[in-house]
This record gives C-alpha cells, structure tokens and sequence, in this order.
C-alpha cells in the first residue's frame, strides 16, 4: 500500500469541496472494498476522504408514500429496518444475500453502489485490465471467465456488477441523489450504472467531485409477490453467478405488472423493460416466464468458461418468477432453494 493523506468531511458541502480540489483522493465510507484494493495496489488515491460520520444514516419517509435512504446507512441497519422488512422485502432479501453478517454491519448503501467489480485479473495487478490500466488490454475475454457476463459486454471488458442490492433497487425504480460541485440532482437506477463500451475504467454515470447522498424508493414495494433468488457456487459468503430480482401485481391468475432484473450477468444490474411487457397481461404460469426468460437473453452471448450462465439464467428467471407467483420468496437464512 502506498502513502495517502487522511481528512474528514464535517459535511456534505465540505466533502464536495475536499474530492473537488483533488481529483486523485476517494471517499471513505465502510472501507470493505476500497481498503482491499488499496491494499492489493489496484488503488492508490492520494488522500482518503472520511465520510462516515456525516449526517447521512437516516431511513425517512418521502412526501409521495416511498423511502429515503441516507448514504450511509449500513447495509445490515437497511435489511432489517422494520419498514424495508415490510414495505420492500425484496431489497431486505438481497441485502442478506450478499457478504456475512460483518461486512453487512460495515458497508454502507452508497458504498455497496460504487463497489467495483469482482474480476480476478481486475485485483492482479500483474495482468493486462482495461478496467484498471485503461488501454492494457482485457486478460478476461480470452481467459479465465466463469464469472463474467453474457450481456451487454464490450470488447473492452466483459466484467461484471458485484452487488446484489442494486439488483432489486433497480427492480424497485429506485433513484440515486447526488452532490456535486454543479449542485444536487437525481439519477434513475437504471442510469447509474454504466455499460462497458470503450470505457469500462468509468463503472457509473457519476460526474467528477460528485457523492452519493441517498437512495430513494417509490411507495410501490411488491411486497406481497417478490423474491430474490441468487445462484452461486457456495450458499453463503460468495457472489453470485446469477441472481434473480423478481416482483409481480396479480389480478387472479394474471400477471398486472412486474418487475425483472438480474445480477451477476452483466457490468451493471440488468433489467429489461421488453422481457416486463412480455409477462403484463399474461397468465402467471411457466409458459410465460419461460418466454421472459427468452425474450430477457435473447442477446445473451456466452465465452469459453461461461456459457453454462445463459441457462443457468433461464431456470433461475422460471424459478424465480414461480417462488414470486406463489408467494412463497426465496428465504435467505434457508440453504434450500425453494
Ligand atoms: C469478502 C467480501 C464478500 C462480499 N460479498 C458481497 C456479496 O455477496 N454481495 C454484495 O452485494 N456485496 C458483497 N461484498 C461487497 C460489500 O457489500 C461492499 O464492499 C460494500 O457494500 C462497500 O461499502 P463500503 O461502505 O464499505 O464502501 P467503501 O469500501 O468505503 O467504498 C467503496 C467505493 O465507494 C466509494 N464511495 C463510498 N461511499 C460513497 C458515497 N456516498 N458517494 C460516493 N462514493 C462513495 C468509495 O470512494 C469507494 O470507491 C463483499 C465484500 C467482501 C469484502
Ligand atoms: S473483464 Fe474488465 S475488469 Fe476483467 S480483465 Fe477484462 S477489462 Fe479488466
């Protein structure tokens, strides 16, 4: 680990004010990501920005009936919050998905949204990684790539989005307040996360000098028909190959709305509105979740240690929606898969 220069921010304004006047520093958070890769040299800011003691760690309810969630809510105080257990148990699910109970204690929801990706060349630093060394080269593509995605990649980099959480925030419609040197604004889930294309060095649409200060939720939480199913190769502490985010609004056996997205398929959380209108106005059974599945990785492709996840993704998609049909969720303390 090299030098770096340790400062706190007193508050918002003053944080802006730190990252603006030097480019090369980072925030400091949680520390469960940024401090391993500082150790293993894959970062080297100039100055650690201490964030954590800012006024940023409360869960409020919003004028239009939805959550706000301050950035530096721990994961594990968000996943257990009474009104995230009832409202949103999908994004409580996803959150106990991910990590163990200590890093959940540590990480912060801002933090768990700019954790970087879990590519093994990314954290060696004596391989080529466009992702690190822009212009070095993807050691991945023709590599070792079993966890890698099978959407939305890019002959620059083929990694993939780590989190869980964000798998069901974007599933939620939710958005993402940012401070900036510009002032404050807001940016649809969606949107926050980038694609790879020819820069995949930039994993967010986030500007320079800019912190994320909440997450917000809309009222609607598809509390009562939701999963989050996550298929990895162990049942605990691992990430995921595939993860489900599953929320459904029956009318009988018809599907009213829905929600689909993915983890652990692509460089950000993957939900595709075309696979959502291919299940509204349908009935609630196989033949219909199959056909999302389809229509949701049509463009799916697949490399030399990955392609079991194109099918992989399919079931987990049937399976997911089935548990979110019938009410009966994925229980993460359960090392069954329903
Ligand atoms: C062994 C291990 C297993 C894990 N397993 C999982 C898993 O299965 N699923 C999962 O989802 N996650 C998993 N995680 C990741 C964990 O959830 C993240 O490390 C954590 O959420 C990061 O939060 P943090 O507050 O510690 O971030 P930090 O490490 O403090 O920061 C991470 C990055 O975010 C930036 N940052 C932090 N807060 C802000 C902010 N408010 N505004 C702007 N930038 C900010 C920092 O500058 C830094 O670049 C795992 C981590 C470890 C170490
Ligand atoms: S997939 Fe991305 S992160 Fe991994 S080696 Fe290639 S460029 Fe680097």
């Amino acid at each position: 680990m090299i030098g770096f220069q340790y400062s706190r921010a007193q508050d918002v304004a003053d944080a802006v004010r730190q990252i603006a006047a030097e480019p090369s520093a980072k925030f400091i958070a949680g520390g469960t990501n940024l401090i391993d890769l500082m150790k293993q040299d894959v970062e080297r800011p100039s100055r650690l920005i201490d964030i954590s003691r800012l006024p940023l760690r409360s869960v409020e309810e919003t004028a239009s009936g939805g959550l706000r969630i301050g950035a530096l809510v721990p994961n594990a105080d968000l996943a257990y919050h009474p009104l995230i257990a009832q409202r949103y148990p999908m994004l409580a699910s996803s959150i106990l998905a991910g990590a163990s109970a200590q890093l959940r204690n540590m990480a912060s929801t801002g933090g768990n949204l700019l954790q970087r990706t879990r590519c093994y060349y990314f954290y060696d630093t004596a391989t080529p990684c466009n992702k690190r060394v822009p212009g070095s080269g993807c050691s991945a593509i023709a590599g070792l790539n079993r966890m890698h995605a099978i959407l939305g990649t890019s002959e620059s980099c083929i990694a993939t989005h780590p989190s869980d959480m964000c798998v069901a925030l974007v599933a939620l419609d939710a958005t993402v307040h940012v401070a900036g040197p510009a002032g404050a604004r807001v940016i649809a889930f969606a949107d926050f996360h980038r694609l790879p294309g020819d820069e995949p060095q930039r994993d967010t649409t986030l500007q320079d000098g800019e912190i994320v200060t909440a997450v917000e939720l809309p009222e609607r939480g598809f509390s009562a028909h939701y999963t989050y199913l996550k298929i990895r190769d162990r049942l605990s502490y691992a990430f995921a190959l595939v993860s489900v985010a599953a929320g459904l609004e029956l009318e009988g056996d018809r599907i009213k709305d829905a929600r689909l997205a993915l983890g652990g398929v692509a460089h950000k959380p993957w939900r595709d509105p075309t696979a959502e209108t291919a299940l509204r106005g349908q009935p609630a059974s196989q033949a219909t979740f199959a056909s999302a599945a389809t229509i949701l990785l049509r463009d799916a492709k697949g490399y030399e240690h990955n392609r079991f996840k194109i099918d992989l993704a399919r079931r987990a998609i049937v399976r997911a929606l089935t548990q979110a049909a019938a009410g009966t969720p994925q229980l993460q303390s359960s090392k069954k898969i329903a």
